[in-house]
């Protein structure tokens, strides 16, 4: 199949989240599988020409090669992405992002016909690619180079849908017929997720529980009505964890590696934790730990409730994260009045993060939403037991023989959950096999990549 995947961030030329490393690692087990793929990128500021020996197509079209020989294609307008950040700056959105990223979609399809590079499948992600299909169901409806052309649009977070005023409607070069209800109007503004969803072949999530949560209002962030009407069109496929950067036998950034048959090694890693964090050290005491955004889609609203009785714990608890300044200020108080508890770093810092997720016994990661997530998929290669909020790909990945579950999110079952984690902790025979079941949980790209291959026949066939 010939395949392009266009995404506003590809790792590793950029990356603001979880959408960077997915178009970054997806494309490349296609290419395993046999598949013909490309990609296309707006060509920003930090994309140095020899950093990543770009090559010149034309004018405004550049390239890198990724893998054994995907290209991937960056369009370059200095006017729109020669800027120091993606989306925004310190002042908010950029105000032209309408402009920039339908600019991006427009000339993507050009490329393409360019290169001649047929697409069986266009893989668009995220409201920034999310005018591909719309163009392609309006002014390229006639054009028989796109005519075998099917489209696939993976949503990575409903919370962010590109919503713009009705008045830059015109710059979209759209017949205003497509601005009703059932299209791009959202409550009077243009939604191009919306129209993503609407105009795409097929629409997948990043998990299947995710998949179902974003139809219901609760989850849906006011498009769940769009999604339920197209619900046979929908399904979720978990992202894979990277197993060459993240792997307990091979990992540089941690004192001991260790794998399933000698688990008995990750304890040296938990010895080094509590030296660098200043803990006691005690190997009969479960420690805790966090890496995460600090933000109340991650827990910490529930945390921030129940984090006085949780220090009374017998436990320890090492934190990693940088976020909303209201949780960097409770959790500074709290270090204060627990300082052989908790060990608290409001940083970035990936180094510490792989000695987190080595030394910790337990990783705690109560998200409030979590389309699929990446800490509990490292935690469980580490033989460190997760205790999630039975959310989204928290609760397809998480279940009662590899960790822990709550299932009403409140700050008392999120307590009871942590006791009941410290209980089994202390006996040793449940404990390793919990380890046991943990490290034999397979989370690969393969796997991922396998399942989009499937969806992609399944659009060719119509
Ligand atoms: P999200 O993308 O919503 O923040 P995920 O769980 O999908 O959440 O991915 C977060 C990733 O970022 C994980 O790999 C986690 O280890 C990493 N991370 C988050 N905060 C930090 C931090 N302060 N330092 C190092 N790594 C971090």
């Amino acid at each position: 199949m010939k395949i392009a995947i266009c995404a506003s961030e590809v790792v590793p030329f950029a990356k603001t989240g979880g959408l960077a490393d997915v178009a970054g690692a997806l494309p490349l087990e296609l290419e395993k599988a046999g598949e013909d793929v490309i990609i296309t990128l707006p060509k920003y500021k930090a994309i140095q020409d020899s950093k990543f020996k770009i090559k010149r197509v034309n004018e405004d079209i550049s390239y890198s090669v990724i893998g054994k020989d995907i290209k991937v294609y960056f369009i370059e307008n200095d006017k729109y992405y020669n800027r120091d950040n993606l989306y925004m700056d310190k002042k908010g959105d950029y105000p032209d992002n309408l402009e920039r990223f339908s600019y991006y979609c427009k000339r993507t399809l050009e490329l393409l016909k360019e290169i001649n590079f047929k697409a069986d499948i266009i893989h668009l992600h995220d409201w920034q690619a999310s005018l591909i299909p719309v163009y392609l169901k309006t002014l390229y409806s006639g054009d028989l180079f796109f005519k075998d052309t099917k489209t696939v649009i993976t949503i990575h977070n409903i919370g962010y849908q590109g919503i713009f005023p009705k008045e830059e409607f015109p710059k979209l070069g759209l017949s205003w017929d497509i601005f009703n209800m059932e299209m791009l109007e959202f409550y009077g503004k243009i939604n191009l997720l919306k129209g993503g969803i609407v105009f795409s072949d097929f629409i997948t999530t990043v998990s299947p529980t995710y998949s179902k949560e974003i139809q219901t209002k609760e989850f849906g962030f006011g498009l769940e009505g769009i999604l339920s009407q197209r619900k046979d069109r929908l399904s979720g496929i978990l992202n894979g964890l990277d197993y060459s950067i993240w792997n307990p036998e091979t990992d540089k950034f941690i004192a001991k590696n260790f794998s399933a048959r000698n688990i008995e090694d990750k304890y040296k890693n938990k010895k080094d934790l509590q030296e660098i964090c200043h803990l006691p050290l005690k190997d009969d005491v479960p420690v805790i730990g966090i890496v995460s955004r600090l933000a109340e889609q991650k827990g910490f609203d529930i945390l921030a409730e129940a984090i006085d009785k949780i220090c009374q714990l017998d436990l320890q608890l090492v934190i990693l994260g940088t976020g909303e300044l209201k949780y960097h200020v409770l959790l500074e108080k709290i270090v204060k009045k627990y300082p052989r508890v908790i060990s608290l770093s409001l940083k970035f810092d990936d180094v510490l993060a792989h000695k987190i997720y080595a030394g910790v016994d337990i990783f705690l990661m109560p998200s409030k939403y979590e389309p699929c997530g990446l800490g509990q998929l490292i935690s469980l290669r580490y033989a460190t037991i997760p205790i999630v909020f039975k959310t989204g790909g928290l609760a397809d990945t998480v279940n009662s023989d590899n960790g822990f579950v709550f299932e009403r999110y409140n700050k008392e079952d999120l307590v009871k959950t942590i006791k009941k984690a410290i209980q089994a902790f202390k006996n040793k025979g449940k404990w390793t096999i919990l380890m046991q079941n943990a490290m034999q949980c397979n989370f690969s790209w393969q796997e991922s990549a396998a399942k989009y291959i499937a969806l992609y026949e399944k659009a060719i066939k119509g």
